[in-house]
């Protein structure tokens, strides 16, 4: 792909209310301590410009890892990406979405964005297992509103289930309590910490990396990382700030890697070596029945509500 399809970009980094258990950078065993870091202001107006300069409709994730709706300055960040028609796709845990934040997103109906909630559970008993001690049904409920008062589908809800050991037996019961109320149902599987996933046969036959092949990942610094696994930026792979977007997403650093990883030829001591996580977020199969679009990866499932 010429230039990316979607940016993660690091506008703000490390704030997050939760420690999920199967977060790279909170998760409650992780030794490492994830930094506050904060992209300026002037440098993040700079990079969506350059963004809406390549004319191809990127999306944008204003953050890796994180809860967006920790950054007050994300009003700005989200209204200069609709100045620049510019989608956006925000996965929020929900619980700081205030009042403010509602109002403030029932008035953006100028450009694409899509608000996912990530709730992995049906049951409060599971939510506390798999997220942690916040109350489910009001997170519902600030969807339930955002669905009801919405002026225009250009906001976009969706609900995302990470499915893992402590819920999914609650995996079938949350598909059908949302796919009808929401406009994206993301079903998807927990990737372990080394990297692995439980597999299926779909998923093994991907050979190259869709992250790497469809998706920049863009830190605080400017710094591209390989993918949103690297939660503390071990890896490397130019700096945008320095080089600018084109140069990085076509320079040798990950032209090689992709190489090697098609080639299978990593060596142990670089941050992809191992991952089964490789088709995460691409190589979808599309298919439809009456009421539902379906992308599906044999990881990610997607029900998008026609
Ligand atoms: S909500 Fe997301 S960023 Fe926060 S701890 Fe959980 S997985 Fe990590
Ligand atoms: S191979 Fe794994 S670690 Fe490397 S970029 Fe792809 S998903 Fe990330």
């Amino acid at each position: 792909m010429e230039y990316p399809r979607k940016f993660q970009i690091g506008f703000q980094e490390g704030t997050c209310p939760l420690s999920c258990k199967k977060c790279f950078a909170f998760g409650a065993d992780i030794e490492r301590k994830k930094e506050v870091r904060k992209m300026p202001m002037n440098r993040a107006i700079k990079l969506l410009d350059e963004i809406s300069s390549l004319g191809n409709h990127a999306t944008i994730q204003p953050h890796i890892f994180t809860e967006p709706f920790a950054n007050p300055e994300l009003k700005q960040i989200i209204q200069h990406c609709c100045s620049k028609e510019l989608k956006m796709s925000i996965i929020t845990n929900g619980i700081l979405m205030d009042d403010d934040w509602i109002e403030f997103l029932l008035k953006q109906n100028s450009q694409k964005i899509t608000v996912s909630f990530s709730l992995d559970a049906v049951k409060q008993e599971t939510y506390e297992k798999v997220r942690g001690n916040y109350n489910l049904a009001q997170i519902e409920s600030k969807i339930d509103y955002l669905i009801a008062c919405r002026k225009s589908k250009n906001l976009s809800i969706g609900v995302n289930f990470t499915a893992e050991e402590d819920n999914e037996s609650e995996r079938d019961a949350f598909l059908n309590k949302w796919k009808y109320k929401v406009d994206a149902v993301r079903l998807h599987r927990v990737i372990y910490r080394n990297k692995k996933i439980i597999k299926t046969e779909a998923s093994d036959q991907i050979k190259e990396c869709s992250q790497l092949n469809e998706v920049m990942v863009i830190d605080t610094g400017g710094e591209v990382r390989t993918c949103s696994i690297d939660a503390f930026g071990d890896s490397y792979l130019g700096n945008v700030f320095e080089d600018g977007i084109v140069s990085v997403w076509n320079g040798r650093e990950i032209q090689q890697l992709r190489e090697r990883i098609h080639l299978d030829r990593l060596a142990e001591n670089e941050f992809c070596f191992g991952c089964e996580a490789c088709g995460y977020g691409g190589n979808y199969l599309y298919r439809e029945d009456s009421d539902f679009y379906i992308a599906d990866n044999g990881y990610d499932i997607f029900y998008n509500h026609k």
